[in-house]
């Protein structure tokens, strides 16, 4: 039989079965590549791997050995969209307006005053940052799920004192299976929220109610809130929403985040729902009828079995019976089983594995999709081919096109490097110079007519401001420069980067999506850093913050071109770009070595929709700005500050804790003591370790600090030999960050990690330029 893998571009094929194990199958199985069902290879990606599915109407990017555990028999034609031949006409109620299945609940309300939580839960690009931002305005804050770097979003909703919404990261089913899957499941089964509002994606209902399936068995609170109704009806479609509510037992509000439109109406069924906690219509989506009702005899056996073990345990009953059969070992062992009843539980599975002729986590996909499929034929009009999805296909014929998507790819990056490195950062980064000069001018006038202690004067002039000041100078570049990660991110761009990029990366064991951060690195190892948030798996996510350090940051230009053109006039270009691609290969080399030990196993499986490209909203783009600038500000004014004050204190006193000259400091003794380390490297001299110092605050110093310390004996071209001078340029290519980008990665991966990048660069840089004077050395330089 063949596999996915040999199937051609433009082919189809009948799903037969689906190999693999575990997780990652199940994860296949909830992204609806289910047996029985049909796909169509739209295209490969420019290098061959990975391939981009239809399934369903919508597209998967699935990689060739994913594809090769999937067995198929091919089909003659593609499969059929359903089209109505003629358009049926049902009563549906326009944007906000009321469906009529849900009655106003007039029980016992929760006492006045409880604080009702929402929890905001829905399939990555359906529009849920969108909906977060509308639902909480502008009070919102944003901090991380404890012991995971996954964004934590809080907010209040507008308007309605005592109530609090947690955005939960995106996710597409309920199954452990990502960091980002656990923390949504986690935080839904045991913080309890008093609600859920499910955000669904209407042009892509089929694949958006499948967390809707599994969000209705928890028996909590929810209303369906139908996004992109804009797009759907600017298309000729519609959903028929009492039918929908009807089918679903949940009230169903149909909304355009993007337009501000249905929120308000969204709100008020929240709050109601909330307060009155409706919870959703008990009902089976399995049927007797269904498959001689196999999958539904075993779903009743097992949640009778259960049924006190899940009471107990606070699980919702039918929840815990369904992750049962898909054999979650997380919600087994919170249930308690007996061994009498695992038994049991057993036999029922393998039961209804015979009788079903498919195995248990398909049949319960399988189940849901059935239901999925029923529910979009009842309430669901189509249009033929929605105008989004025709131009998104066109624009990708060009972004993800055999040879025109990674020259294009190099285009935008540059251009976005060009713009911020070159044409607006520097702009704006004079603007704020300047402004922190007349500050600082007014603070020197003040604390003059003050009569300020002068050793006080000096901290805050030439530490602080000199050191924050310095630092504060890469904030326009993270604006900017998040600015256009986020245009590229909200419009649908960097998931076709990943797709194109991935079987490049997968070499190093990453996915396509680390791609990005290591660009930025180029740029400033602290956006990168702070980027690296939108990857979806915590281990590439920290081996690519262990990474971006080996891409050369445009700060380390001024350290080469100041050597360079002191020692190496006429090769200038030649030595800097060598410098760039040792960084490279040294980064490359770096994550073999961290995939064989520290990062063991495999980037994550890459099976990522491929959403339509929209126009980013800007309100979303202001408020990520807003959130980036605000965290850089906040460690400029904590970490960064404390560093400040120790290397001033270190250069401006003795031991005896005199004020002397630098020669005479702490800093100077320090750096003394240093330098037999640095004797290897031809660099033993006190004054160059010092400047290596001042570049831990900014690499820039490195320059500013030789130029100062090496004037009186005759600049540096008398200090060092040409061979000397490029192993110094190899050691601040390599060793430590700045302290931003540490205070960076500390945010994100914790203290111990930040230590160990301080002292693993050094380390590297250390060997590096131990090598390259040994070379240096064989080949006779000096
Ligand atoms: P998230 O990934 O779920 O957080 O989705 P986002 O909120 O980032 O939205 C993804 C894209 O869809 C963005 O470009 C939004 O501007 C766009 N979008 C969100 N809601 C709507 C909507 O109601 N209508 C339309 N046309 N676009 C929307
Ligand atoms: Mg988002």
């Amino acid at each position: 039989m063949m596999t996915l893998k040999e199937l051609r571009p433009g082919k189809s094929a009948r799903i037969e079965e689906v190999g693999g194990e575990g997780a990652l199958r199940q994860h296949f199985l909830d992204m609806g590549l289910i047996p029985g069902c049909d796909v169509t290879v739209v295209k490969l990606a420019p290098m061959g791997d990975p391939m981009e599915l239809m399934i369903r109407g919508y597209e998967l990017t699935l990689r060739l050995d994913d594809a090769a555990q999937i067995r198929i028999t091919p089909t003659e034609k593609a499969p059929e969209v359903k089209i109505p031949s003629e358009r049926k006409k049902t009563f549906h109620p326009g944007l906000g307006e009321e469906g009529i299945f849900h009655p106003k609940g007039t029980g016992d309300p929760l006492p006045e005053g409880t604080l009702l939580t929402f929890a905001l839960v829905g399939n990555q690009n359906s529009g849920k940052t969108t909906l977060f931002n509308q639902l909480t305005g502008s009070n919102q804050h944003v901090g991380n799920f404890p012991g995971v770097t996954v964004d934590r979003k809080d907010g209040m909703i507008r308007g309605y004192r005592n109530t609090s919404i947690t955005d939960l990261p995106g996710i597409y089913s309920m199954s452990p299976y990502s960091s980002e899957e656990l923390v949504s499941r986690d935080f839904v089964l045991n913080e309890k929220p008093k609600a859920i509002i499910n955000i669904v994606d209407a042009t892509n209902m089929e694949r958006n109610l499948y967390l809707t399936m599994q969000l209705l068995k928890l028996e909590t609170p929810m209303v369906v809130a139908l996004n992109m109704m804009d797009e759907l009806r600017g298309n000729g479609g519609t959903v028929d929403i009492n039918r929908m509510e009807a089918m679903l037992g949940v009230p169903v509000v149909p909304i355009s985040a993007a337009k501000n439109e249905g929120i308000d109406e969204l709100i008020r069924h929240a709050i109601h729902i909330a307060k009155y906690q409706e919870k959703p219509l008990a009902q089976d989506f399995c049927s007797p009828e269904d498959h001689d009702g196999s999958t539904h005899r075993a779903l009743h056996a097992v949640s009778h079995l259960i049924e006190d073990h899940a009471a107990r345990s606070g699980i919702p009953a039918e929840f815990a019976t369904e992750k049962l059969i898909e054999g979650d070992l997380r919600i087994a062992e919170r249930l308690e089983l007996e061994e009498n009843e695992k038994e049991l539980l057993e036999h029922i599975v393998l039961q209804m594995e015979k009788e079903r002729g498919l195995d248990a986590s398909a049949a319960m996909a399988d189940m849901r999709f059935d239901y999925i499929e029923r529910v979009c034929e009842e309430c669901l009009i189509r249009p033929q081919e929605s105008r989004e999805h025709a131009r998104s296909r066109k624009i990708d014929e060009v972004l993800t096109g055999k040879y025109t998507a990674i020259p294009l790819f190099i285009g935008i990056m540059a251009l976005v490097f060009f713009l911020t490195f070159f044409l607006i950062g520097p702009w704006l980064q004079d603007l704020l110079a300047s402004g922190i000069d007349s500050l600082k001018a007014l603070t020197a006038q003040g604390m003059e007519a003050g009569h300020v202690n002068e050793v006080i004067q000096n901290l805050v002039l030439d530490g602080i401001f000199e050191g924050v000041g310095s630092v504060i100078s890469f904030l326009p570049l993270i604006v900017i420069l998040f600015f256009f990660l986020s245009l590229l991110e909200d419009s649908g761009y960097i998931a076709r980067v990943a797709f194109v990029m991935d079987k490049l990366l997968r070499k190093i064991g990453l996915s396509g999506r680390s791609i990005v951060p290591m660009l930025i690195g180029f740029g400033c190892t602290v956006p990168a850093v702070m980027s690296t948030r939108t990857l979806p798996s915590d281990r590439d996510r920290k081996m690519t913050i262990l990474l971006t350090p080996f891409m050369s940051c445009t700060a380390k230009l001024p350290i080469y071109s100041f050597f360079v053109t002191a020692f190496f006039p006429d090769y200038s270009w030649l030595i800097i770009t060598g410098l760039y691609l040792l960084g490279i290969v040294m980064g490359i080399l770096i994550a073999l070595v961290y995939r064989k030990t520290l990062f063991k196993g495999n980037a994550v499986p890459f099976v990522m929709e491929l959403p339509n490209y929209r126009i980013p909203s800007p309100r979303n783009v202001a408020q990520l700005l807003w959130e980036k600038a605000k965290d850089f500000l906040q460690r400029a004014f904590t970490v960064i500050l404390i560093a400040t004050i120790v290397v001033w204190f270190l250069k401006n006193f003795n031991f005896r804790f005199d004020l002397v000259e630098e020669p005479e400091s702490m800093l100077a003794a320090v750096s003394g003591l240093l330098v037999p380390l640095f004797v290897p490297l031809g660099l033993g001299d006190w004054r160059l370790v010092t400047s290596l110092f001042g570049g831990f605050m900014a690499k820039e110093s490195v320059v500013s600090v030789t130029q100062v310390l090496f004037a009186a004996g005759g600049g540096i071209a008398e200090a060092l030999s040409p061979l000397t001078s490029v192993c110094m340029l190899v050691f601040c290519l390599l060793y430590t960050p700045c302290v931003a980008a540490i205070a960076a990665i500390r945010r994100e991966m914790g203290g111990r990690w930040a230590c160990f990048t301080v002292l693993w660069q050094c380390g590297i840089a250390w060997i590096a330029a131990l090598i390259v004077r040994f070379i240096g050395m064989m080949l006779g330089a000096g």
